[in-house]
C-alpha cells in the first residue's frame, strides 16, 4: 500500500508511506532478520523480490521508499552509514577525473576525499562554494566531473545557493552533489534545485535518536549513468544496512518533520539569545537576518534553519572550554540532529583545519528552548 500522491511531508512520514503488514495486521511493518530467501519445489523463488539480503530486503526499500518521497526524488538508495554513501558516489568516477568540492565541510568528508582522490590520481580542487563567484570560476577553468557541497556546512553554517552551483556544474559537463545532512529533506530539497544527487547522514537528523548509523543517497535521475553505477557499487561491492537499523529509521523518520519543527524553532530563539549576549563575540545561523548566507537560506529552505548552530566566545580556547565544561543539559559529545542537546569544541577535535579556538558548536534537541537557555545562561556566566 502506498500512499496518496500529494500529501505533505508530516502525513508521508507519520504512516512510512502506507507501510503495514497485512499478513498479520500490524499497523508497523515487520523486521526480516533473514540473510536468504527460500525456492519452491521448482526453484522459483518464494517471493521474487528477495533473493539474499545483500540485495534485497524489504525494510530497507519501505525505508528508501519513504526518503525518496521527502526528498521528491525518483529513487534513494540506504547504506550503512553517511561515509559509505559519500565513498560508493566518489568511487564511480574514472581514475582522473576532476572534482570541485566545497572547502571547511565535514571533516570526515573532506580527509577521505583527499586520500581517495590521491591514490585514485583524482585532481581535488577545494573551494569557498558559499563564494558564488568563486565556484563559478573553478567550474569553468577545471570543468570537474563532479561538483561536491554541503550546505549549511559543517561547522561553520555556511549557504551555498544550490540553483547556481548546479548551473555552474552542468555548464562544465559534470554534476552536482549536495550533502543536505544539516537541513534534512523536511528543511531543503535540493534536487529541486537542480542538483543531480542528494545525499544525506541519516545517523543525524533522519534518524533524530542517536542510535543508528545511516546514510542516503537519492536521485530524481535514476538512468544516469553515475546512479546505475552507485548501484551496481552498493550491490557488487556490499556496503548495505542492516534490517535492525533500516527498522529503527523507519521508525525515527516517523516524527521527523515533527522533530524538525521543534529543533529549528528553538535554535532560532537560542541563536537570538545568543547573538544578544554580552560574552559572545559572533553567531552563525542562517536563521539570522545578520548571517552572509541568510537570503540564499530564506529561498532554498522552507519551515526552518535547522539545529546545527556555532557562536564563537569572548576569549579563546580556555573560555570556550570553560563553558563547555559548565553545561548541564547539553552533552559533550560529537554529532548532531538528535532530539538531545549536543555541544562541541570543535577545535580540540580538528586542531588543523582552522576552527578557532573560541568556537563552540551546538547542535539543538527537542528539550524545552527555555531550559536550554537557562544553561547557556548559567554556562556563559
Ligand atoms: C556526520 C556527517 C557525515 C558523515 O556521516 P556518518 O553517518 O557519520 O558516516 C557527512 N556529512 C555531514 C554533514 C555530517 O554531519
Amino acid at each position: 500500500m502506498t500512499l496518496p500522491n500529494d500529501l505533505k511531508p508530516s502525513t508521508i512520514a507519520a504512516q512510512a508511506n502506507g507501510a503495514i503488514d497485512l499478513p498479520s495486521g500490524g499497523v508497523v511493518p515487520p523486521l526480516q532478520p533473514s540473510t536468504t530467501f527460500l525456492r519452491d519445489e521448482d526453484y522459483a523463488l518464494v517471493n521474487p523480490a528477495n533473493i539474499y539480503s545483500r540485495d534485497n530486503s524489504d525494510i530497507v526499500r519501505i525505508a528508501e521508499n519513504v526518503l525518496a518521497r521527502l526528498e521528491n526524488a525518483e529513487e534513494a538508495l540506504l547504506f550503512p552509514s553517511g561515509m559509505a554513501a559519500i565513498a560508493a558516489m566518489f568511487r564511480t568516477l574514472p581514475n582522473g577525473a576532476t572534482v570541485v568540492v566545497q572547502s571547511g565541510i565535514y571533516w570526515g568528508t573532506t580527509k577521505w576525499l583527499r586520500d581517495f582522490a590521491a591514490r585514485r590520481q583524482i585532481t581535488l580542487h577545494e573551494v569557498d562554494a558559499a563564494d558564488a563567484s568563486a565556484l563559478e570560476k573553478a567550474c569553468a577553468t577545471h570543468k570537474p566531473d563532479l561538483v561536491f557541497i554541503e550546505t549549511p556546512s559543517n561547522p561553520w553554517l555556511k549557504t551555498v545557493d544550490i540553483a547556481h552551483a548546479a548551473t555552474c556544474a552542468h555548464a562544465a559537463g559534470g554534476l552536482l552533489a549536495v550533502d543536505s545532512t544539516a537541513a534534512t529533506p523536511v528543511l531543503q530539497r535540493p534536487l529541486e534545485h537542480g542538483a543531480d544527487i542528494v545525499m544525506h547522514s541519516a545517523t543525524k537528523a533522519i534518524n533524530g535518536h542517536s542510535d543508528v548509523l545511516a546514510g542516503v543517497l537519492a536521485t530524481s535521475s535514476p538512468a544516469a549513468k553515475i546512479w546505475t553505477d552507485i548501484k551496481a557499487d552498493r550491490h557488487d561491492a556490499g556496503a548495505v544496512i542492516g534490517p535492525f537499523e533500516a527498522w529503527l529509521l523507519l521508525r525515527g523518520m516517523r516524527t521527523l518533520p515533527l522533530r524538525v519543527e521543534r529543533m529549528c524553532r528553538s535554535t532560532q530563539t537560542i541563536a537570538e539569545y545568543l547573538a544578544t549576549h554580552p560574552k559572545v563575540a559572533d553567531v552563525y545561523y542562517p536563521g539570522l537576518a545578520s548571517h552572509p548566507g541568510h537570503e540564499i537560506a530564506a529561498r532554498q529552505m522552507q519551515g526552518g534553519f535547522g539545529c546545527l548552530m556555532s557562536f564563537l566566545v569572548k576569549g579563546g580556547a580556555e573560555e570556550a572550554l570553560a563553558a563547555v565544561g559548565k553545561l548541564k543539559l547539553f552533552h559533550r559529545a560529537t554529532s548532531l540532529g538528535g532530539v538531545e542537546s549536543l555541544v562541541e569544541h570543535r577545535h580540540t577535535i580538528e586542531p588543523h583545519t582552522g576552527i578557532p579556538e573560541s568556537l563552540i558548536r551546538v547542535s539543538v534537541g527537542i528539550e524545552d528552548a527555555g531550559d536550554l537557555i537557562a544553561d547557556l545562561g548559567q554556562a556563559l556566566g
